[in-house]
Formats: structure tokens, C-alpha cells, sequence
């Protein structure tokens, strides 16, 4: 029988849509009906369990699934013998110490003698040596928020992204205790076959992950500009320049990270670039 990679995903919450969205975009078909709890990719050797998020460190290390989709920071939490293969670029968020609006807040040594809800005791305990800071971890499973607001807590330690929770519960953010995304956690002794595939898998997402990141920009120019343009340009490598039908213009293609587009634009303009097109690419490899 052909080996399978046994991949971890979370059954529900808010990494599922991202996980199942980016193997789908690695070519990767997984048919699988409501409810299910595995299921099979039709064209790559996998297969898909459906897992709570919080227990899918624990089956990794068991070896009931080789590699899994978890947030680092679940990763870090639980502190199983396990590998973080890959940062997947989804489900961007901080772990932070948040306090209630208008406590007056010198720095962390205001945490000492304090309690401190949170979902993530080992995250958090971790931080607190690392400052040499002495505070009463109270750990709750949901709704951390609440805790101040109902005299439980003197201060939370929670996931952030947008902030708006904390901001809707009337609590400031004020120490980023860990960073964290998606990411793949493996098994550390995969068999090679095993491995074979992880590398396979790994060799797409990185595909992926690269095109989201890249746009493909055209732009036209007159002859005599297109060497200051090329000079803004932070391209891949060398851009090609091709002559377009009217004399004495050209036409430039590159690939260039989302992010430097927005800061050369205007520099793009200014040194004479015109009918600039910015467009998506689907996959990279390089
Ligand atoms: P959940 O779906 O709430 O069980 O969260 C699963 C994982 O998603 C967490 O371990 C984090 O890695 C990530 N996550 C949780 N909250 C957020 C958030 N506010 N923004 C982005 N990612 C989050």
C-alpha cells in the first residue's frame, strides 16, 4: 500500500478555513463530507484528520498524525517533543499582557503580587522567569477577557490581532509575552518515505507562500527613462524590457514583493512610468 502522510488540521475555529484554503491552492484536492473526522486527498498522498487545535501537539508527538497545521503558539504552549517545520503566513497574532484601561502602569514590575488570567499557564509562566517576575497565573479556559471586569484577575494574558476585544472589554495591551502563526509541526523522526512527501508538501506551500507575497508589475516608459526606472525597480533579478510598437518606448516586467511596490510608486511615476499594471501570480518557484 502506498504510505500517506497523516496531517493534522483543526477541526473547527480559526484556523481551518486557512489550512484547508492553502492546500487547495498546492493543487491538493481533500474530499471530504460534513462532520467527517478524516479525510482523503484524491491527488497527493495525504490524508486529513480533524483534530481540536489544543490536542493536535500531543497526536504529532504520539505519531497518530506526522505533521500538523497549528498556531506557533500552541506549539510553544504545550511543550511537546515536536518540530516546527514551516511559518505559514496566516492567523497572525501576539500573545500579550493586557491590564484595564487607565491602571497606572510603570512596566512589567507591576505584575508582581498581581493575578493574571489566561488560557496559555506554560506561555505565560515561561515570561514571567524570563523577567524574574513574580505574579499568580489563574488559568481559565474561555472568556478571558471578563476576568478583571468580574474581580478575578488583576490583569489577562491573551491572544491579540486587532486588539478590538481588549479594546471593547476596556483593557490597554502593554507586554507582547510571544508573536505567533500558522504553522506545520512535525513528527522529528519521520520515516523517509514520510519524509519524502513532508518535503513535497513543503516544496508547494513555499510555492504558494512566495506568490502571495509577489506581484507581477508592467509598466510603459519612453526609451530615455527606462534606466532611472530600473534603478527604483527592486526586482527579482534583472527586469525584462521589450520595445512596444510605437517608436522610442518600452515596455518593463518585474516581480516585486506587495509591500516595495507601495514605497516605489511614486518614485515609479516620477521617473516616468505610465499604464502601470500590478498583477497576481499564482505560484513561484525559484
Ligand atoms: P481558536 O480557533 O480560537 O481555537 O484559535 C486557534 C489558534 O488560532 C490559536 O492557537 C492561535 O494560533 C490562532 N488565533 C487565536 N486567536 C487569534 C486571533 N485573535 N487572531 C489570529 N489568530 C488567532
Amino acid at each position: 500500500m502506498q504510505t500517506r502522510l497523516q496531517v493534522a488540521v483543526q477541526k473547527s475555529g480559526r484556523l481551518l478555513e486557512g489550512s484547508l484554503k492553502l492546500l487547495k491552492e498546492c493543487g491538493i484536492r481533500v474530499d471530504n463530507g460534513k462532520d467527517q473526522l478524516k479525510a482523503s486527498a484524491g491527488n497527493f498522498p495525504i490524508d486529513i484528520l480533524y483534530l481540536r487545535n489544543s490536542d493536535i501537539p500531543q497526536y504529532v508527538e504520539d505519531g497518530v498524525a506526522d505533521i500538523g497545521i497549528i498556531g506557533e503558539n500552541t506549539a510553544f504552549e504545550k511543550q511537546k517533543h515536536i518540530d516546527t517545520v514551516l511559518p505559514l503566513g496566516f492567523s497572525k497574532c501576539r500573545l500579550s499582557i493586557a491590564v484595564p484601561k487607565n491602571t497606572a502602569y510603570p512596566g512589567p514590575a507591576f505584575l508582581n503580587g498581581k493575578r493574571i488570567a489566561t488560557s496559555y499557564p506554560n506561555s505565560l509562566r515561561h515570561y514571567l522567569d524570563a523577567h524574574r517576575l513574580n505574579a499568580e497565573i489563574h488559568e481559565i479556559s474561555g472568556s478571558v477577557e471578563i476576568a478583571p471586569n468580574i474581580g478575578l484577575a488583576d490583569a489577562i494574558c491573551d491572544l491579540v490581532s486587532s486588539g478590538s476585544t481588549l479594546f471593547k472589554n476596556g483593557l490597554e495591551e502593554k507586554e507582547v509575552v510571544l508573536k505567533s502563526e500558522a504553522c506545520i509541526v512535525a513528527q522529528p523522526k519521520l520515516g523517509a518515505e514520510k519524509q519524502a512527501i513532508l518535503d513535497k508538501l513543503v516544496f508547494r506551500i513555499e510555492a504558494v507562500l512566495k506568490a502571495r507575497n509577489n506581484k507581477y508589475i508592467l509598466m510603459n516608459a519612453p526609451d530615455e527613462k527606462v534606466a532611472e526606472i530600473i534603478r527604483v525597480l527592486p526586482g527579482m533579478k534583472s527586469p525584462t524590457v521589450m520595445p512596444l510598437a510605437e517608436k522610442g518606448w518600452s515596455s518593463i516586467h518585474t516581480v516585486i514583493e506587495e509591500s516595495h511596490f507601495w514605497d516605489i510608486i511614486d518614485q515609479l511615476k516620477d521617473s516616468g512610468a505610465q499604464g502601470i499594471l500590478v498583477v497576481p501570480i499564482e505560484k513561484m518557484i525559484i
